[in-house]
């Protein structure tokens, strides 16, 4: 018994450092599916969103000229202003608190770390293959302290009109009552969280 909970501990410790790293693979996103974790813990709201450039500026290679910089540029504002992404129901009094919002190029972060090193030899094939055609994400993290948490009971998503090319979002959320997955698509862009919190 008292080995389990020793391993269950361990593993939450070594997912969060993996999180903490962002060992994500961008190259294996999916384009048109945004990937979006909610976590409730206490009085706070934290949302993090991980969505495929082509979903947001329709490419994902570096910008250069002077128009894709423009466009990267303005999504990167829109993700600022979160009004734009989402709303959660007023009636939970939250306040942000921190945003980060930020690109993430894949392939820098696959060579910085080693953590699935069983699969060492697939990850260099993989990236060979994946060189020519670059994968990017969008990647923005807000957090807020709510008056009275448990009241949120709705969260809107202007992202799908705020960004025509965007897919669905698939949603994780974890509060004390417990996990739940949604998916979201832009002609029911909305989470009911009645109970959930
Ligand atoms: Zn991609």
């Amino acid at each position: 018994m008292k080995k389990s909970i020793y391993y269950s501990l361990l593993m939450s410790a070594m997912m969060s450092v993996a999180a903490a790293e962002e060992t994500r693979q961008v190259d294996k996103h999916e384009h048109g599916v945004g990937e979006l974790n909610i976590a409730v813990e206490g009085s706070a709201i934290n949302l993090e969103f991980m969505i495929p450039g082509a979903d947001i500026v329709g490419f994902e290679y570096e910008a250069k000229s002077d128009s894709d910089i423009a466009l990267v540029n303005t999504a990167l504002s829109k993700f600022q202003d979160l009004e734009n992404i989402f709303t959660l129901s007023s009636s939970g009094n939250c306040n942000l608190v921190d945003a980060e919002v930020e690109i993430n190029q894949g392939d820098d972060h696959e060579d910085e770390h080693d953590h699935e090193d069983e699969h060492d030899h697939e990850d260099e094939h993989d990236h060979d293959e994946h060189e020519e055609e670059a994968h990017n994400e969008f990647v923005a993290h807000y957090s807020f302290t709510c008056g009275n948490v448990k009241e949120i009971d709705r969260i809107d998503f202007p992202y799908f009109t705020t960004f025509p090319n965007s897919g669905e979002l698939e949603i994780q959320f974890v509060s004390e009552v417990g996990s739940t997955s949604f998916e979201v698509e832009g002609d029911k862009p909305f989470i009911d969280l009645k109970g959930k919190i």
